[in-house]
């Protein structure tokens, strides 16, 4: 292994110089491609996957496998070979099946993660821009903020108040505070302050670095272990279905064991031909395909939703979107379109308009329809200036020539208010910063201006209020007048607008760094914003939707309490009257908060620590609970949330590693589809349980009755198995692909105390078991008395079995409503499997060699009528039982 130089030890203006790079333009193109030949991408090296032979094997390591395998060694002990080899190739073609469908659905998963690949900022030829982590090479300038991944190694250059958690690395899970100091020669790995390790995150503060290993060079790619792991493909319902194929599994060799005893000693069967019964039976009751079908139904969910910008990362969230009873969304940029234009700007003597919309630097700043003259409002110009300087957004053109914000859209606003107030620039160098955090709610910056050190300030106003003495006018420094200021705050609030205060104080002239204890007090008020961001329309709609799917919405926003009613009121949130403050919230015990969350809908001036507290209180009253959030310290709120969601575009790479889905364009509306994409995917299942189980359920059904009737054995273990494969992995399929029930969004989440199989469902499980059982058994008592030999009985009994499936098929296709409605056409996946099973049932009865193996015969055309009439009445039967149970109120789903 390639042993790193001691970067640490090494002081910054030496690495810089000997990498070549800039301490504040970073590297240029030409190096960068140079270092590209050089070093190649910056990669860790990928976990070994398991060799596909052993994955391929593992799929033998289940107990209905083995089942069906001592059911191959008793067959063919007993000289019935081609029994033998045909239940070990359907063990092998079950096992290849679940192979490939576990690859497809692995593959799916990874390509969306793919999707989710990660980020870094850096400076390059003097300009900062994001690029994706693989491009990152040795020298790279990058500039690390909260919520931060570290992209690779780096040597800090400079830092403010920059913490990160290194557990991954030492283990030691509170943050290590960082600095750019050079250290000594031997310092151990968590000490190594001057360094950022990639893949450990940023928890506060901000910094610069010079990338110094990449790739499988760094700390943690020398551990080579991949850090964010493959989820293991399973969910709640998988796990359930596989219990209780374990169950099934128990329960059939315990009956199997009973019949043969029966049939031994009450039956006038052979102990051979009793036992290959026993045989067909655990054959018959087995459901092969079910756990492999259920997984490429959620494999096909998870695709589905990322074409609607729903990322899923963990597979069981596909099934808990569909039982989301509360969504807890942010405001800004989410629920709201995140293009920030300030709207009015009020100082003490006055309120001024600002026209234009975006952030094109066009419009006016204007008071009583008036140009203004800024040589005469000097608070207005210093209210502007404070906010330009303390500022860390730009403004620039995109391809479509188009104004748009590098940084926060909020930010952006207030550099458009400056370009249009057209200020002449002032000579400031900027010193120290406290960067924005929501926990906080300001920013401020130390300026040195030549003359004077000023610190600027700005933030939520009713912040800036508490730590305010002073305020200025146009006559000079005056007594604060905090009512002045709380009604205009109040007043523009109140039309939706966003606030942000601006104030300064002037300190020390020695003074080379700020601290939040600085600026808690004496600050001198300079005036407010106020920002319009209009709701997105698709939100609207989307907030409709989910109200009609008896989802509630609740906003949680920084924002002004009046500013979240206004916009609540626009979107359909809340009444526009009640909002829960955040220091309200904090005064609260956990049982009040239990109600709180019920009653309120809006919860303004909160902060990240607020929503892990609402999560907790609304899962408390039974909600299934589905939260956004984008910064580092939502990240808690996420991971307790039943479906944490994070924001693609805004959020933060912890976030990102904290939810259970992303949203790639971080619109609600796209929340919404994949509740509805989620319970499509859950109804699906149900549906092709409803429709396999009672294939599995006939079949013992009929060979029970059988023997305890004593007559011929109905099926041959191959039949049987042959009727198992079509039926379920070929056919059931098919409602992989059915649309979404009309009503799927209008009926009310569903329940998670309910179990998948519910009482209904077993009901009717067994239900069409017995009738599907049944009306074989008779049709088959029938021919057997009328002297129809038995290899015909046998391919009679086979195709009935299969055909009356088919027409349960379509009955499954809804599970409660009538099956022959308007969306009959709509899934043609359903009539291809029609076809393709008919043409496979056709196969089996009239081409020789499958005649052979299966121990079928080519039957006369009359033959046909006891299937089809059959699967007729099974057809019309269930769906008169749907209509009854319907109308009982029994249909409980
Ligand atoms: P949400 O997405 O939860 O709705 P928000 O944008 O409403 O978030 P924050 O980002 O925490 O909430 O903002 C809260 C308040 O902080 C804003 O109303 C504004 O007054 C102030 N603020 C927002 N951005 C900045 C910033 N970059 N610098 C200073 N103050 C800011």
């Amino acid at each position: 292994m390639k042993e790193n130089k001691k970067w640490y030890a090494i002081d910054n203006d030496t690495i810089i110089k000997d990498l070549q790079s800039n301490a504040e333009k970073g590297l240029t193109d030409n190096i960068i491609q140079k270092n590209h030949e050089k070093f190649g991408e910056n990669r860790l090296p990928q976990k070994k996957k398991e060799r596909a032979l052993i994955r391929f094997f593992k799929h033998f390591n289940d107990i209905l496998i083995y089942i069906l395998f001592i059911a191959a060694i008793i067959s063919a002990m007993l000289g019935h070979y081609v029994d033998t080899i045909v239940i070990a190739v359907v063990a092998f073609t079950n096992a290849a099946i679940g192979f490939f469908q576990e690859n497809k659905a692995e593959k799916a998963l990874e390509d969306i993660k793919n999707l989710l690949s990660l980020k870094a900022t850096v400076m390059r030829n003097g300009q900062r821009t994001d690029i994706d982590a693989s491009q990152l090479t040795i020298g790279d300038l990058v500039l690390l903020n909260p919520g931060d991944k570290v992209p690779a190694d780096l040597r800090l250059i400079s830092t403010s108040n920059l913490k990160i958690e290194e557990s991954l690395l030492t283990g030691e899970s509170v943050p290590s505070e960082k600095g750019a100091q050079t250290l000594d020669g031997d310092t151990m790995l968590g000490d190594r302050s001057n360094m950022a390790f990639s893949s450990t995150t940023v928890s506060a503060g901000t910094g610069k670095g010079i990338v110094v290993e990449i790739g499988a060079d760094t700390e943690i790619g020398k551990i080579n272990e991949m850090i964010s792991e493959m989820d293991p493909v399973t969910t709640p319902l998988l796990r359930q279905t596989a219990k209780f194929g374990k169950t099934i599994s128990i329960v059939i060799v315990g009956i199997a064991v009973l019949i043969y005893v029966f049939g031994y000693f009450f039956r006038d069967y052979g102990a051979t031909e009793l036992l290959m019964s026993v045989i067909g039976l655990a054959v018959a009751a087995i459901p092969e395909g079910l756990p492999a079908i259920l997984s490429i139904i959620l494999a096909i969910g998870v695709q589905n939703m990322a074409k609607r910008k729903a990322i899923i990362r963990t597979l069981p969230s596909v099934e808990t979107l569909g039982s989301v009873s509360v969504i807890c969304s942010d405001k800004t940029g989410t629920l709201t379109k995140n293009e920030m234009t300030v709207q009015n700007v009020v100082t003490r003597d006055n309120i001024f308009n600002v026209s234009g919309t975006g952030y094109a630097p066009e419009g006016k700043i204007t008071y009583k329809g008036e140009d203004v003259d800024f040589e005469n409002q000097r608070v207005l110009t210093k209210l502007i200036d404070c906010f330009y300087y303390c500022n860390d957004a730009s403004l620039g053109l995109d391809e479509n020539d188009r104004w748009i914000v590098k940084g926060d859209p909020t930010e952006g606003a207030l550099i458009t208010l400056y370009d249009k107030a057209n200020l002449n620039e002032l000579n400031i160098t900027r010193v120290s910063t406290i960067p924005f955090d929501s926990e906080y709610k300001y920013m401020a910056i130390l300026a040195d201006t030549g003359e004077k050190k000023i610190v600027f300030i700005k933030g939520a106003p009713d912040r800036l209020l508490d730590m305010a003495s002073q305020e200025r006018s146009e006559k000079g420094v005056q007594d604060f007048d905090r009512k002045y200021w709380e009604d205009k705050i109040v007043k523009l609030a109140k039309t939706g607008q966003r606030l942000i205060g601006a104030a300064y104080k002037i300190v020390d002239s020695n003074t080379t760094k700020i601290s939040h204890e600085d600026i808690q007090n004496d600050i001198i008020f300079l005036g407010l914003a106020g920002i319009i961001d209009p709701p997105r329309e698709e939100a609207i709609e989307a907030v409709r939707i989910c109200s009609e799917a008896g989802i509630r919405v609740k906003m949680i926003t920084g924002d002004h309490a009046d500013t979240a009613k206004a916009i609540g009121k626009e979107m359909g949130i809340g009444d526009g009257q009640k909002a829960l403050q955040g220091r309200d919230l904090e005064a609260m015990d956990d049982e009040q908060l239990a109600a709180a969350a019920q009653e309120y809908d809006i919860f303004a001036r909160t902060s990240p620590e607020h929503k892990l507290r609402l999560v907790t209180a609304l899962q408390s009253n039974g909600f299934i609970c589905a939260m956004t959030g984008d910064g580092v310290n939502d990240a808690p709120a996420l991971k307790r949330a039943d479906v944490g969601i994070a924001m693609g575009i805004k959020g933060t790479e912890v976030t990102k590693d904290s939810s259970e889905m992303v949203l790639a364009d971080d619109n609600f509306s796209t929340i919404a589809a994949a509740v509805e994409e989620g319970r499509r995917v859950y109804d699906n299942l149900k549906k092709t349980i409803l429709f396999i189980l009672p294939t599995n359920g006939a079949e013992s059904f009929l060979i029970i009755a059988s023997i305890l009737f004593g007559t011929m054995m109905p099926l041959t273990p191959v039949q049987i198995l042959w009727v198992n494969m079509v039926t379920s992995v070929t056919v059931s399929l098919a409602l992989a692909f059915e649309n979404i029930e009309p009503d799927a969004m209008k009926r009310p989440p569903r329940s998670s105390k309910v179990p998948l199989l519910s009482g209904y469902f077993i009901w009717r499980i067994l239900f069409v078991s017995v009738l599907i059982g049944g009306g074989t058994l008779w049709m088959n008592l029938n021919l057997i008395e009328n002297g129809v030999s038995e290899i015909i009985v046998k391919t009679v009994t086979m195709q009935t079995i299969v055909i009356a499936q088919l027409f349960h098929l379509f009955n499954s296709r809804s599970i409660s409503k009538f099956a022959i409605n308007k969306d009959f056409f709509s899934n043609k996946a359903v009539f291809v499997v029609s076809a393709l099973l008919i043409v496979l049932q056709l196969a089996i009865t009239y081409i020789p060699f499958m005649n052979d193996v299966f121990g079928t015969y080519p039957l006369e055309a009359h033959y046909w009528i006891y299937p089809i009439v059959l699967g007729v009445v099974v057809f019309f039967v269930v769906e008169l039982e749907k209509a009854i149970m319907n109308r009982l109120g029994l249909a409980k789903l």
